[in-house]
Parts: structure tokens; sequence; C-alpha cells
């Protein structure tokens, strides 16, 4: 348990530090962009994916990454067309997506999850970065020509995200309840929940038309059929160390035998192994059996 919440207690200071990047140089992140159906297009630079909305209307924004990559972000946006962007929406409150509300907030207006705002004002985070308006289930942002549906996924990654589902250029956000470049991170001091993780991605997979493109927090677009797969592969993990721990062995053991070796590269990431381990094993422990 100790080494557990070290572990939260440390991702959730790295967040905590994140917007102000104070260890990182951002000079030589480029903003790179994809199209990616209808108005939308994937913004990459450093930190969470983002996406943008351009067309008759302006441009909306979900997420934003660093404060310091926000003018290059906007930069962007400005070459495919877009102006300032008139609506940015948090998938989530962590700083690599939140960093430049405050930039954004100048010409925009901040839509999130409640909990969203709370928690980016627990943050210490100034009061320009927080939302302006907020939703406990969800709401529509009706632009460029379709309905753009925020829907809160509840205690998962956080307890304040959201997907951010454009119905008719078939794209959809899901912050960091989806990461496809490693092993997701439960930030429980967040009010984040494995079980409730797993539960959101499910919805959304029954959710979506199988024409979709998902856009992960960290990683790389997927069809509606390589986030099955992802689905089905991390639900297998979680089966796998609750398996051990019916059989009555320890959390040292079970990060001693591992997990397969098709989940190797998962464990690169943010999250290693042992602590995706860790996730599971406290998680399973501290629900009803
Ligand atoms: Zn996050």
């Amino acid at each position: 348990m100790h080494s557990a919440r070290h572990f939260t207690l440390l991702f959730a200071a790295l967040f905590a530090l994140a917007p102000f990047a104070a260890a990182q140089n951002f000079d030589a992140v480029e903003i790179t962009a994809t199209p990616l159906g209808g108005n939308v297009h994937l913004l990459q630079g450093q930190g969470g994916n983002m996406a943008v909305s351009i067309g008759g209307d302006g441009a909306l924004l979900v997420d934003d990454q660093f404060g310091p990559l926000a003018d290059k972000t906007k930069a962007k946006i400005a070459e495919l067309g877009g102006g300032a962007p008139a609506f940015i929406l948090n998938t989530h409150w962590h700083g690599d997506h939140t960093g430049g509300n405050e930039f954004f907030a100048d010409a925009g207006t901040i839509i999130a999850h409640d909990n969203v705002r709370l928690r980016l004002a627990d943050a210490a985070r100034l009061p320009d970065a927080l939302p302006v308006i907020t939703y406990a289930e969800g709401i529509s942002v009706h632009y460029n020509g379709e309905e753009i549906r925020l829907i809160h996924l509840p205690a998962g990654h956080t307890d304040g995200d959201s997907a951010v589902w454009f119905t008719g250029s078939k794209v959809i956000h899901l912050g960091d309840e989806f990461v496809n470049n490693g092993f997701p991170f439960i930030d429980i001091q967040s009010g984040g929940t494995l079980v409730g993780f797993l539960a959101n991605a499910r919805r959304v997979l029954e959710l979506v038309p199988d024409d979709i493109l998902l856009i992960p927090g960290h990683g790389t677009v997927s069809s509606k059929a390589q986030f099955g797969q992802w689905l089905a592969d991390l639900t297998e993990s979680v089966n796998l160390v609750q398996v051990k721990m019916s059989e009555g062995k320890d959390l040292p053991s079970i990060i001693a035998e591992g997990l397969p070796e098709k989940y190797a590269s998962w464990g690169q990431g943010f999250i290693n192994e042992s602590a995706w381990i860790t996730t599971i094993y406290n998680s399973a422990s501290a629900s009803p059996r």
C-alpha cells in the first residue's frame, strides 16, 4: 500500500507542476496537424493530444497541452484557417491537457465538467484557467454545423473526465480515459478508479458508431476495432492479476511473476508494469469480492 500511495502522490505532484513546466524546455517542440474527418484535425506537440474543429463558426479546441506551447498551437490553428478558439473544452484537469487555459481564456470560453473547475482551483491555477461553463452529466455545443457532445465519464482516470464526440465529423476525443502508448494512469488522488475506468471504456465502445475515429489522450488515433482490442487486452491484464490474487499471491510475488510478453511494450511508458500491477492489486483489494 505504501509504495502505491507513494507512486500516486509522486504522479499527482508531477501533474500539479506540469502547467508551469519548470524543468522542461519547449522551444524545440513543433505542433503538427492531421486531418481526421469533417471539421476536425488532430494537433500534437508535447503533452496530451488536442483536437480542433475549424469551420464557418470559427475554431473550437479540445485540450491545450502545456502553457508555453499555447502560442504555437494558436499559430497552427491560424495556419489551418481558424482564428482564436471561441471555445476550449477540457477532457480533464491535468496540466498536460489544460496548461494553455490561461492563454486561450483571453479570447475563448472554457467548458468542462464541474470537477475540472474544482480541481484546477485546488491546484491554485489562475482564475482565468477555470472553466466558465461546467456540467455534471454532459452538455452539447452546436458549432461548425454539428453537435459536439461532452459526455462525463465518472470516476475513471479522474472524477472529472469527459469524452468529446464530434457527431457529424465522426471523431471522439477520450482524453486519458484512453491511452495506447502504455498502461493507463488511474489518478486515485483525483477520484479515479480502475473499475470506473474500465466501465467508461465499455460504455464508449457501445455508444460510438463503427466508422468513428478515437483520439487517445496519449498515443495514436485508433479505429473502433483497435479501441476494442485495447480494451480487451487491458481487461485481460486486470483479470490475470486478479486470478493470482484469488490464489492468495501477494503483491511482490505477482510483480515478480509479471505479465505475459505481449504487454512488454505497454510498460515502457509513464506507468511501468509493476505500477500497473500495483494499481490492479490495490483496486481489487479495496472493492468487495
Ligand atoms: Zn491525465
